[in-house]
């Protein structure tokens, strides 16, 4: 449960503003919204859909800086009411409606600071998503660096060993001789690589970022979507409280994200599947671990077009921007550059973008 793994993570001070009073849109207005972004969805080629807590509280896990938050309570020294386990949980509406406009290429990927494990558990399909903070469901072998899923959520969090040994068989017969540990990250631990990177080429490249759940204040999850802002696209924001970048969003709409989510699932025609349990890799594993290894590519043939988009931005001025592109070609279109560690990447990442966006919206 979520107090559970907040409890597990080291202590640390900055948990950001909690317990902002939420807001209610008019249903009239929220029926609009939904109807404008449906439209958007149609029209964009790559849409991006950014996750957060806010997306697993109807599956009884309760976020962090709601108001009836983990870390909101925690100030008031109480603890949430509601709170079941994570291996008791089943995702929502808005899990399974994100599995169903990934069917139909309405979206083209996911990218979650959730630990809680219900996007692997909808169904999503595995080369889809990202998950920046970890998963209760994986398990990862420090010597041959494979993920496992796990059949039950982890007891431990903060990347700690389960000393379960690797069940991997390699090809030559003998086993690896590694440990299993946890994926879930604590405060200092930097982000999975491949994970942050993917998160990092779709949302520059997306024509739409969608934010469902989350007051982005967490760096550097909380700045990607602003990365599709930067490079022309759309910023939607769904969220009950205000978000660090409601000020650049293109529409925000203040509502639980079940129930818009399905609204927008009604105007784009898409009928909602319930969670099906058969499509849940976590209740394949029975008593053992299973190998999860997602080929996930990055889509480098989309950067071109990217890169097109940006440069029609910026061709008002200036020498910022093309170094811009500059930068994006060196780290993205060469064979094994990797993205620059998450203690470089975020507060610093986030201002610059911040002000390079507020220097475009006063020019
Ligand atoms: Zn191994």
């Amino acid at each position: 449960m979520s107090c559970s793994y907040a409890d597990g993570l080291s202590r640390y001070e900055d948990k950001g503003i909690c317990g902002l009073p939420e807001v209610h849109d008019p249903e009239e207005k929220i029926t609009l919204k939904a109807i404008q972004l449906a439209q958007w969805i149609q029209e964009s080629e790559h849409v991006v859909v950014h996750t957060g807590a806010g997306i697993s509280t109807s599956a009884g896990i309760p976020d962090f800086r709601g108001p009836k938050g983990v870390w909101t309570l925690e100030q008031k020294g109480e603890k949430p009411q509601i709170n079941i386990s994570f291996s008791s949980a089943i995702p929502t509406k808005t899990h399974m409606a994100l599995v169903e406009f990934m069917k139909l290429g309405l979206i083209h990927f996911v990218v979650s600071q959730n630990v809680d494990g219900l996007h692997l558990r909808s169904g999503l399909p595995q080369d889809k998503f990202c998950e920046l903070h970890g998963n209760m469901f994986l398990d990862k072998c420090k010597q041959c660096q494979r993920l496992f899923i796990r059949s039950q959520a982890s007891v431990s969090v903060g990347q700690k060993c389960t000393d379960q040994p690797c069940p991997l068989r390699k090809t030559n017969g003998r086993v690896c001789r590694g440990k299993l540990y946890d994926t879930i990250l604590d405060w200092e631990d930097e982000l999975p690589e491949e994970d942050l990177e993917l998160a990092d080429v779709h949302s520059r490249v997306a024509d739409l970022s969608i934010c469902l759940g989350t007051t982005l204040q967490i760096v550097p999850s909380g700045s990607l979507p602003l990365l599709t802002k930067k490079n022309g696209g759309r910023m939607v924001i769904c969220n009950l409280q205000p978000t660090k970048c409601d000020h650049f969003a293109d529409l925000i709409i203040h509502d639980y994200v079940d129930n818009f989510i399905e609204k927008l699932a009604m105007h784009l025609g898409v009928s909602i599947p319930p969670y099906c349990p058969e499509q849940d890799p976590t209740l394949k594993t029975k008593s053992s671990v299973m190998e999860y290894s997602p080929l996930r590519l990055l889509p480098k043939h989309k950067l071109v077009h990217s890169n097109k988009m940006r440069k029609r931005k910026c061709k008002r001025d200036d020498q910022k921007c093309k170094s811009e592109i500059e930068y994006q070609r060196t780290k993205h279109e060469l064979p094994n550059t990797k993205v620059e560690k998450n203690t470089q990447y975020s507060n610093e990442t986030q201002e610059n973008i911040q002000t390079d966006l507020e220097t475009e919206n006063t020019t």
